[in-house]
């Protein structure tokens, strides 16, 4: 299969690479290093980005050419990095059928295969971990940016190295990618220690809506559009809430429920052994991995609360 990526690349001369909204460390740590390497190889390539950068993320070093529109015409090959569908790369995804070739790299397990090639293996622990595999066989010399953004994919994604995707070859690319200049301590401190302080006052009125359910093993809690209004943050605020409170003891589930906006909420969930969030999530038109999924649901705050905690028994 990497064969026939190789090709398309070697043949390739401008290229689109795309990842999911509301994009996660290893959404932008594969595009970056995409990017930079396509770059490294003399090719011309573009990342398409919707919208900001989350601010933990900020100090990823980035390729030269960041897109916010998805260009219609003039690329000949699009690569599609961590995104389970088509639709998950926002507006404009139709543009990316009109290339020649459409290369689907990811690790989801409910990825729906829409590329001309498909590299996924939801036992990767990163789109990271792939990708770096397939630069690998295209004889790219990784750079030390490329190696911070693939080694920021891939400790975002194993949750620091927590998570069942934490496997040896998760750890030996990680290794490999120390030295080659990572500093894994300089990279924390960027993620995971960077928080404005406004993302604490949001934290406690999320954590004032915690409640425990079926035998207190599912968490829930939520976020308002007027809690972000009151705290002066956004969505990119929430990311590791639903994390935090999968922490509890006896927990199997969290869910986040965050208001969008139109009568909605994007439903977070995540689980410890056992319960596969994804199926879950699937039947609500979402998708994910086994213990990180999510979806959107219509409806007030009590009314998804309800039907998410109904699709679980536990
Ligand atoms: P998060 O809760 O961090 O937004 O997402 C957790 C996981 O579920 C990620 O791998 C993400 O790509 C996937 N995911 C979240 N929301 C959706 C959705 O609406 N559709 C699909 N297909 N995947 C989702
Ligand atoms: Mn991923």
């Amino acid at each position: 299969m990497f064969q026939r990526v190789k090709e398309a690349v070697e043949r390739g001369r401008r290229f689109i690479v795309a990842t999911h909204v509301d994009p996660d460390g290893d959404a932008l740590g594969s595009a970056f290093a995409l990017g930079l390497a396509l770059t490294q190889m003399g090719k011309e390539a573009a990342v398409y980005l919707k919208g900001t950068i989350p601010y933990r993320y900020r100090f990823l070093p980035k390729p030269p050419i960041i897109l916010n529109e998805l260009p219609r015409t003039g690329y000949d090959v699009a690569i599609v990095v961590d995104c389970g569908d088509l639709e998950r790369v926002g507006d404009g995804f139709e543009a990316l059928k009109a290339c020649d070739i459409l290369i689907n790299v990811d690790h989801h397990e409910t990825n729906e295969a829409f590329g001309q090639l498909n590299i996924v293996d939801e036992r990767a622990s990163s789109t990271a971990e792939i990708l770096y595999l397939i630069l690998g066989a295209l004889g790219v010399r990784l750079s030390r940016d490329m190696a911070v953004n693939l080694y920021t994919a891939i400790l975002t994604d194993t949750g620091s190295f927590r998570y069942d995707c934490t496997t040896q070859r998760a750890f030996s690319i990680s290794e490999e990618l120390v030295g080659l200049g990572v500093r894994p301590a300089d990279v924390a401190a960027e993620v995971y220690e960077s928080h404005p302080k406004e993302r604490f006052l949001l934290l406690c009125q999320v954590l004032g809506t915690l409640e425990l359910h079926q035998h207190d093993k599912i968490a829930t809690a939520y976020v308002t559009q007027s809690m972000f209004e009151r705290t002066g943050t956004n969505r990119e605020y929430t990311e590791g809430f639903v994390e935090n409170i999968r922490e509890i003891r006896g927990v199997e589930v969290a869910c986040l429920f965050r208001e969008i906006g139109d009568g909605a909420y994007k439903v977070s969930m995540r689980s410890k052994d056992g319960v596969d969030v994804a199926a879950v999530a699937r039947s609500f038109g979402g998708g994910g991995h086994q213990r990180a999924a999510g979806c959107t649901i219509e409806g007030n705050v009590e009314a998804v609360k309800n039907k998410v905690i109904g699709a679980f028994s536990l």
